[in-house]
């Protein structure tokens, strides 16, 4: 079943890693704005939107922060279970 993931990674890092589910487009784009959009009310960042629906670029602006990405992509996967990992403190994807 088609669907969305809402992916959030440092730029050249695997750490820090999140990555959440969502059955609707919508919904995972409204995910991805809230999410960059409290990650720059609460630590003062500044929020980037970048070429195309659902994708930010997120940095302090100091040099030498590559800064962070969360972008939603789409999703064909038939069984989920290997790719899915759920985000710390997040909620668990609906089904
Ligand atoms: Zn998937």
């Amino acid at each position: 079943m088609r669907h969305y993931h809402v992916i959030e990674n440092a730029v050249g890092e695997h750490e820090g890693y999140r990555d959440e589910m969502f059955r609707s487009r919508r919904r995972a784009l409204t995910a991805a704005k809230t999410r960059a959009e409290w990650l720059s009310a609460v630590a003062g960042l500044r929020v980037e939107s970048l070429v195309g629906m659902g994708r930010y670029f997120i940095t302090t602006g100091r040099p030498g922060d590559a800064g962070r990405l969360i972008s939603v992509e789409d999703c064909d996967e038939a069984d989920d279970g290997g790719h899915v990992r759920l985000p710390v403190g997040g909620q668990k994807p609906p089904g």
